[in-house]
């Protein structure tokens, strides 16, 4: 029957369009229904699109400092359009990219918004007057910004703004406040302050980036000062209200009243999973602050009805999101998945980067885990220094017991490709020994990383 498959996926992010490519190399029937864009926010709202646009402004920010390097540049300048339509155009390659891969995979896309009504086993998936039936159904849907009506903090799209708008402003705005400093807000932040905004971010928690290590945060948060970012931290957001020309933002900071104006502000505090207008609660999927809850295995407890990625809750990454689909079909296919708890990085593409995987120290230290903590800094790396890159460094924690790697924390140029490295070894679950073992290749600014596996067992060799 042509409305009936094995597996039917809703949503077509990260989550959703690489399971289905999984899936169908299992050899199922696969249809996937996306009532937007295929590739979902990553590709076409969100991670993609964002760093199209710091690429943008680091290439931009870089014309500062061209005689540090010997070089000059007679007139320097942006055409803030182009910057957007670049942005938007790596975000319409990378769709049509996955258009391809659901062809390539004989994956069919049906467009449409997806109702769940209770059917012979698993739900069937209603999209306009179609009615889908599957063996298994997952809900792919992902999250969207949280917004806080109460005080102000809902998007206008004119002066208030959430990631949605600020991929795709007509200019860059002079003046701009950014409440939330978790990775949406601070690469927001990173970007208009790169191409000339008086960026000021407000975070209510004491220190920005309040889920990195301590130490990172202390560093960011020094690094983003030099390069002029202004920070409220901790402040409470009252109140947010337009003016005649921008928006006023009223704070309390250290006990103390405040107002800020700018032209623009940028809501990102957090996100809410997409559960609405699903039919869940018809079905008695248990949801919980605005997450669909699962076992390991993406299971909502509803016979042949899983949930995968930001609907099914934290860490909302993309590669999680991917990680989990995976995992989830070939639980389905009767498959046994090794690293069903794979350790999850986290990056932000901030200058400087901040990557990281495992345990903070304060974590490692609440466990009971006795940790060795070792550090290393790029300002005496040689490639750091040949690049003019000597913002930041690397923190290694061990576990004091059996020298397992539990976590890595960077700060700096690149990190954010480096950290895979760490990913690794701890998905390995290697200790100490493997990576004062291991050979780094000589100049790179990795070898920060074996200087910091070293310094936590007092080997460092270049300080
Ligand atoms: P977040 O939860 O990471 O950060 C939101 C920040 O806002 C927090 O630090 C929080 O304390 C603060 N906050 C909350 N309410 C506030 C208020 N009223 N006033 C001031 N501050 C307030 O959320 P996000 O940055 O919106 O990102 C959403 C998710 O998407 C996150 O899980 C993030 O990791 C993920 N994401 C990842 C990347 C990346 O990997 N580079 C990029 C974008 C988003």
């Amino acid at each position: 029957m042509a409305d009936s498959f094995d597996l039917i996926i809703i949503g077509s992010g990260p989550g959703g369009y690489v399971t289905a490519i999984r899936a169908a190399q299992l050899g199922m029937k696969v249809a996937i229904v996306e009532r937007e864009l295929l590739g979902g926010i990553c590709l076409n709202w969100g991670c993609i699109p964002t760093k199209a646009l710091l690429k943008s402004g680091e290439v931009y920010e870089q014309l500062d400092h061209l005689a540090d390097y010997g070089l000059s540049v007679e007139k320097r300048g942006f055409d803030f359009d182009k910057v957007v339509q670049r942005s938007r155009k790596v975000s319409a390659q990378l769709n049509a990219g996955v258009t391809f891969l659901m062809k390539k995979h004989k994956v069919e896309v049906v467009m449409g918004a997806a109702r769940l009504e209770k059917g012979q086993g698993a739900p069937t998936v209603v999209v306009g007057d179609r009615k889908l039936t599957a063996k298994n159904v997952i809900i792919a849907t992902g999250a969207r910004a949280r917004t806080i009506p109460a005080i102000g903090l809902e998007p206008d799209g004119d002066r208030v703004w959430t990631y949605r708008e600020a991929l795709v402003p007509k200019s860059a705005p002079k003046s701009l406040i950014v409440i939330g400093s978790g990775a949406i807000g601070l690469e927001f932040a990173s970007f208009f302050r790169a191409l000339g905004s008086d960026v000021t971010v407000i975070e209510a928690l004491p220190r920005i980036l309040p889920v990195e290590d301590e130490e990172v945060s202390k560093a960011a948060h020094k690094a983003f000062e030099k390069r002029g970012l202004k920070f409220r931290v901790p402040a409470n957001v009252k109140k947010l209200t337009k003016t005649k020309s921008g928006v006023a933002v009223e704070i309390e900071v250290g006990g103390k009243a405040e107002t800020l104006e700018a032209d623009v502000a940028i809501v990102a505090v957090g996100i809410v999973g997409n559960v609405e207008d699903l039919g869940l609660e018809a079905l008695g999927v248990k949801v919980e602050k605005t997450h669909i809850v699962t076992d390991k295995h993406g299971a909502t407890g509803v016979p042949g009805l899983y949930a995968i990625g930001d609907v099914a809750g934290p860490p909302w990454l993309a590669h999680k999101a991917s990680h989990e689909g995976v995992h989830c079909v070939e639980h389905i296919a009767g498959l046994k998945p090794t690293n069903v708890e794979s350790p999850i990085p986290g990056c932000t593409y901030t200058t400087p980067q901040i990557a990281s995987v495992g345990l903070t120290e304060a974590q490692a230290k609440e466990q009971g885990r006795e940790p060795k903590v070792g550090r290393f800094p790029f300002r005496v790396n040689g490639k750091a220094i040949a690049s003019g890159e000597l913002d930041g460094f690397v923190k290694t924690v061990f576990d004091g017991k059996t020298g397992a790697l539990i976590g890595a924390h960077m700060i700096g140029a690149e990190v954010t490709e480096m950290i895979q490295g760490y990913v690794i070894a701890m998905t390995c679950e290697a200790t100490e020994a493997e990576l004062q073992g291991a050979v780094f290749p000589h100049p790179t600014m990795s070898e920060a990383m074996h200087e910091a596996s070293l310094d936590a067992y007092g080997m460092v060799l270049h300080i």
